[in-house]
């Protein structure tokens, strides 16, 4: 990154390159199998591309509408209702924006004024911590604890106060690929009630969970639809993290400030990907089954291949991470681990600290994702099969 200059502005003290940037990196230099940053390397369906390649060359190329094309939004309200059974009005309840990552931006941005405490669970997506700071909030962590990363009922209450706005819940969960249960969300909404409080939901991977018990959504809880805000992308589910193509489903009310801040941040979303978003949101029943069964097959490998290599994982119940447990391997600290395998062993990972507040308490692990080809996997594998003893 480039050195500080007396023009910086303040906001960005203490902000430097993203762990996912810096391993990339790494892992380039020394032609290390990169299953630190997690991105499939992979496209999705053809027939989806098609419709994107089409759509530039029909000269579909100009600003969408500012809250998303209607296609879109129609598509995203029927996928809503295939999945969860939810009537979403598309015109008003849904805004379409630059991938998951816009979203909680304009989310943040909406709703928290400087003072306003925003809780997040660690270890959390790293982007979470710097927007609750950007819009002038404080992040108040709660810690998922080892091995399952479940949070404890007492610390969450514990956590919140008069000053709390609003909780961001990332299920199912990077790093950790925990589910939240209907039983935690539900502990998590009567607590939002008591304090008239927030949930921001990432659900980005909510087609990713090996759960047999399913993605559950925190809007279709008691008393909670008004006080909701679901965020999601197609990146995950249809293996185009490119495109960022996200979007925000939240009651009228609370829509209108996220399209205020959206306008005036990035106005509208590349026009060509969103009549290909629509189709793939469209896709039967049977992708979305195979997504989760190639998913599922690709965790068991990865899975096998570290616990072989004495790195312990714990199996994750969604998304496409794992984390392993480093403590048989002596070195100091988890940055001095993902080096080591990095530049001797040539497989890249995420030491764990890189999403913690308090990286004091991300004990031995670092992250390994899985969305990549089964070849890629076998030579990882291959690799990891050096660390057997
Ligand atoms: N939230 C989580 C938990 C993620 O893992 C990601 C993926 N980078 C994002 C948000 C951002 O999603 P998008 O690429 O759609 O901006
Ligand atoms: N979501 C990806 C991960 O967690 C990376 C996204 C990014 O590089 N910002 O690895």
């Amino acid at each position: 990154m480039s050195k500080k200059t007396h023009f910086h502005a303040d906001r960005v003290e203490g902000m430097g390159m993203t762990i996912f940037s810096e391993i990339t990196q790494l892992a380039q230099e020394y032609n290390a199998i990169n299953l630190g940053q997690g991105f499939p390397d992979f496209d999705g369906p053809l027939e989806i591309k098609r419709i994107a390649m089409e759509s530039i060359a029909s000269g579909n190329n100009q600003y969408a509408p500012m809250i998303g094309a209607h296609t879109l939004r129609r598509a995203i309200a029927r996928h809503q209702s295939r999945f969860y059974f939810h009537e979403i009005d598309p015109d008003r309840e849904i805004t379409v924006t630059t991938g998951a990552t816009e979203a909680l931006l304009s989310t943040l941005l909406a709703f928290i004024n400087p003072g306003d405490e925003v809780i997040v669970f660690e270890p959390c997506y790293d982007s979470y911590v710097p927007v609750i700071r950007m819009a002038g909030g404080i992040p108040v962590p709660v810690t998922l604890h080892e091995p399952l990363f479940k949070f404890n009922h007492h610390e969450l209450r514990e956590a919140f106060s008069a000053k709390t706005k609003a909780i961001i819940i990332n299920t199912p969960h990077n790093p950790t690929g925990t589910m939240f249960s209907q039983l935690e969300l539900g502990f998590i909404a009567d607590v939002c009630q008591e304090f008239d409080a927030l949930a921001i939901m990432d659900e980005v991977y909510e087609h990713i969970g090996f759960d047999p018990a399913g993605h559950i959504q925190m809007r279709s809880l008691p008393d909670m639809k008004h006080r909701t805000i679901t965020i999601s992308s197609l990146g995950k589910s249809f293996s185009f993290t490119g495109w960022k193509i996200g979007w925000v489903i939240a009651p009228e009310e609370l829509q209108i400030p996220i399209r205020n801040i959206h306008q005036y941040t990035v106005f509208s979303t590349a026009t060509p990907f969103q009549g290909a978003a629509a189709a793939a949101l469209d896709l039967p029943d049977s992708y979305f089954q195979q997504l989760v069964n190639m998913y599922q097959d690709k965790r068991d490998f990865l899975a096998h291949a570290l616990s072989s290599a004495g790195l312990y994982p714990i199996i994750p119940q969604g998304a496409y991470f794992i984390m392993a447990d480093t403590s048989e391997y002596p070195f100091p600290n988890m940055k001095s681990f993902t080096n080591w395998l990095i530049k001797e062993i040539g497989i890249a990972c995420i030491p764990s600290t890189g999403f913690y507040l308090r990286p004091e308490r991300a004990g031995n692990y670092v992250r390994f994702c899985f969305c990549k080809s089964n070849q890629v996997l076998e030579t990882a594998a291959e690799r990891l099969h050096k660390l057997q003893t």
